[in-house]
């Protein structure tokens, strides 16, 4: 059977589509989609579009915002309102990928992509799932990420997240061997709001050192209450590999990744460039 592309007026009917037939998959920015297919390895099957301009769009509410899944990086970085969310969307590729990578693909993108969603999961993101018809169902971008793979995933309809009060307390570093748009050895996202001079409730993520993005939890335990001083530092550089799996690829062994992981966390942590 050949490639069948299919587009849908509404989020409902594309979703219909991918419930219909457990191997279609949903045509996003299409920029690794479409790299299976020019290298053979997608060579036949249903990829459906979705042409609901809602999809492409970007709701901002006070400090909530809701990107439509199909919200392109240029988009995002387009968005001034959007600033503390740009290093992470700069970190996506060259000017032409930025120009069609979706915030929904990224959440799909094997390691070491995934860079955005490293992001979104320090944010504590919700994404809206669309299985088949009826209304979206919100699952927090944690739980998205530890069950993806395992079933369908239906369509991904919109990511929610909500910025930080201070764009200081929102940090992100990607770490890679070519600058400026090489793959990540690992990326790190922290929020880190503070309250009487202490970090309360810390959420840290990283990118490449697992199998999907993860959380750093002995980390955020390691800072939780703590003024961000150089001896909080020093306790959560010394958890900082701790529950990753990284793994050996053509960019780094896991090794390395491990090793340097400790080291641009403390940079991250203590504001360094
Ligand atoms: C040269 C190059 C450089 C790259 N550099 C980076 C990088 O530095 N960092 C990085 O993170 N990524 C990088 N990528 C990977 C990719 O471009 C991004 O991860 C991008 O965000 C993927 O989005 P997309 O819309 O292009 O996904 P697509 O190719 O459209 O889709 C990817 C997968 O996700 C599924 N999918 C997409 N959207 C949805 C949805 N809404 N609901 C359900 N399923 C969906 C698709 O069916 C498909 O299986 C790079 C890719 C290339 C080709």
């Amino acid at each position: 059977m050949p490639i069948e592309i299919r587009t849908a007026s509404t989020a409902s009917e594309a979703a219909g589509l991918l419930a219909g037939d457990r191997q279609a998959r949903l045509l996003s920015g299409g920029t690794l989609v479409m790299r299976d297919l020019n290298e053979g390895r997608l060579t036949d099957g249903l990829l459906v579009r979705l042409a609901d301009p809602a999809y492409r769009q970007i709701a901002l509410s006070g400090s909530r915002v809701e990107f439509g899944a199909g919200v392109t990086m240029a988009t995002i970085l387009k968005r001034r309102e959007l600033a503390c969310l740009h290093g992470a969307a700069r970190a996506i590729g060259g000017p032409a990928v930025r120009n069609m990578a979706t915030v929904g693909g990224n959440l799909f993108a094997e390691t070491p992509y995934g860079d955005f969603t490293v992001a979104l999961l320090a944010l504590d993101a919700q994404v809206m799932v669309l299985q088949g018809f009826g209304a979206p169902r919100a699952v927090a971008l944690e739980e998205f990420l530890a069950g993806r793979g395992r079933a369908p995933s239906g369509l991904v309809t919109a990511v929610q997240v909500t910025l930080p009060q201070n764009a200081a307390d929102f940090r992100f570093r990607k770490v890679s061997r070519v600058r400026p748009k090489g793959i990540a050895v690992l990326s790190i996202a922290a929020l880190l709001p503070t309250s009487g001079g202490r970090v309360t409730g810390a959420r840290i993520a990283y990118g490449a050192m697992a199998p999907t993005p993860i959380r750093a939890k002995a980390v955020e335990r390691a800072l939780d209450g703590k003024a961000l001083d150089a001896a909080a530092i020093t306790a959560a550089r010394a958890v900082a590999a701790e529950g990753t799996r990284p793994a050996t690829d053509a960019v780094a062994s896991e090794w390395y990744r491990r090793e340097v992981l400790p080291v641009h966390l403390a940079r991250l942590l203590s504001g360094q460039e």
